[in-house]
């Protein structure tokens, strides 16, 4: 454990190193180090400095490497520029397999050389105690138990060893294979939203799981605690630990819930459309829109709404990486207003929250439902009118998830 959290501090110290090195670079400079000069100054590094030199030095050349890939990737994730790794904050470091062994091409055959020798590859050392327990092995501490959460041992050639909120964690990292779909063509459409986390065009409501009252109640118990205690003291670190780790529980399992939708989804449909999300901006005006006094009220309004908003682009993500090209997104305004037996958009055809009836043709759905209808139809409505053409008087239609939702100036034109 305590070299765990050595192999932490070396990995931080690295990274943090190669941060500042690309900070103060500006154009017109020679070229920031990239990641073969810096594994030069780091062997030099751990020359000069007794405390890196003692570590692993594989562990600071993953950190480095690490580095490189957030640095190469930082427009295409949409992450933006690798920043400052924090102590207690992002701990954790990367581990390369040690095991020799041959590769393989994915259709099977070996992977060759120039020479025609068999290329070889590394792998991670695992080995299944039980049905529950497994260990890998780590560079300076032997054997390390982790519960497994899968029935088959990963064959990954790297992994991640991460701390968080007290708690140990060990990712693999292996690229999951495709999940082929059904093959009927079937098309769904996904209405995602505040009250039902996504609705399915077929249907069926999906809610993700939320934290309960009781544990609500003791995050507020813990947060108490926390504030009456005194400032820096053990106490109140403690009390925040036990917050964080009651929000972790609840990140914990909107990630489980992503992951099993959108493994359901890949599944049992053909084509997947959600509802176009601008989350950004969502999330944006949720902060802003409340103007309520209170400290309090207004965090947690914010924070939720960003919260749930991650749990939507983690769902789509995911479906999108289990069904490559068989997910689209569609354009989301007027979904929720447009009667999805005609075309009518109405606001008034939105009775309430739940209940849908259509002004013109007398469509009757539940409101998510017709909304997820109109997604798996492709349909969202049109482009959204110019509001100097004679607004006024139309409010917005209800409480829908986003008070953002552009809404019609005008009323009733049919869309067939
Ligand atoms: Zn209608």
């Amino acid at each position: 454990m305590e070299q765990m959290i050595l192999h932490c501090a070396h990995a931080r110290y690295v990274w943090n190193l190669a941060v500042e090195q690309h900070a103060h670079w500006k154009p017109g400079r020679r070229n920031a180090p990239g990641f073969a000069e810096q594994c030069r100054q780091l062997t030099d590094a751990r020359r000069g400095n007794e405390w890196l030199g003692s570590g692993n030095a594989d562990v600071q050349q993953q950190a480095l490497k690490d580095f490189a890939k957030a640095k190469s990737a930082r427009f295409r994730l949409g992450f933006g520029e690798p920043t400052w790794r924090k102590r207690y904050r992002h701990e954790g470091f990367r581990v390369i397999g040690t095991d020799r062994v041959p590769e393989y091409q994915p259709d099977g055959a070996p992977r060759l050389n120039a020479k025609g020798k068999q290329v070889m590859g590394r792998s991670v050392v695992v080995q299944k105690i039980n049905r529950r327990w497994a260990q890998v092995k780590v560079p300076g501490c032997g054997w390390v138990r982790f519960r497994l959460t899968r029935a088959e041992l990963p064959s990954a050639k790297t992994f991640r060893i991460s701390f968080r909120n007290g708690q140990w964690h060990v990712a693999f990292a292996v690229i999951p294979e495709a999940i082929a779909g059904p093959g009927t063509g079937e098309v769904v459409g996904i209405d995602r939203g505040v009250t039902i986390t996504a609705a399915l065009s077929d249907g069926r409501k999906l809610n993700c799981p939320q934290l309960t009252v009781k544990e609500r109640a003791q995050i507020r118990k813990h947060q108490r605690r926390a504030a009456r205690s005194a400032r820096g003291s053990e106490a109140k670190a403690a009390e925040y630990t036990k917050v964080a780790r009651l929000k972790a529980r609840e990140a914990n399992r909107r990630k489980d819930w992503c992951e099993k939708t959108s493994t359901m989804l890949a599944r049992s449909f053909g084509l997947i459309r959600f509802e176009k999300l601008n989350i950004k901006s969502m999330t944006r005006s949720a902060r802003g829109t409340v103007d309520r006094p209170g400290r309090q009220v207004r965090q947690k309004a914010g924070l939720n709404r960003a919260i749930l908003a991650q749990g939507w682009g983690l769902l789509r993500r995911r479906t999108e990486h289990k069904a490559p090209g068989r997910v689209e997104d569609v354009p989301a305004p007027y979904t929720s207003l447009r009667c999805s037996a005609c075309g009518w958009i109405d606001k008034n055809s939105r009775k309430s929250q739940a209940e849908f009836v259509c002004t013109l043709c007398g469509f009757t759905c539940n409101a998510d439902e017709n909304s997820a209808n109109n997604v798996a139809a492709g349909q969202g409505g049109i482009p959204r009118p110019r509001r100097s053409a004679g607004a006024g008087g139309v409010t917005a239609a209800t409480g829908r998830s986003s008070a953002r939702e552009p809404q019609p100036s005008w009323v009733g034109i049919p869309l067939f």
